[in-house]
């Protein structure tokens, strides 16, 4: 079973909103799978079968919480260039 990956180039990595880190944040796939893929919990997450236009790509491991996406507002005028590295 194939594994739809959302939104989650590292590039766009969010910082936990509550302990306001990156080290914890992994990212969340979303798709149909059958087994529990290796690395799930560890290395990603999964959100299910449907991804919706405001569904989670990111999720910290040490707050256990699905980090919200930014409002589609936000992502337009973006602050300052970030690209780069
Ligand atoms: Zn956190």
């Amino acid at each position: 079973m194939s594994i739809y990956i959302g939104n989650t180039d590292p590039a766009t990595k969010q910082k936990c909103p509550i302990c306001g880190s990156k080290e914890n944040v992994i990212p969340i796939h979303y798709g149909l799978v059958m087994d529990v893929p290796k690395g799930y919990g560890k290395d990603f997450m999964l959100g299910g079968c449907v991804v919706d236009f405001d569904s989670p790509n990111w999720y910290c491991k040490k707050c256990e919480k699905a980090i919200p996406p930014i409002p589609p507002e936000n992502s337009i005028q973006k602050k300052g260039m970030n690209k780069g590295q």
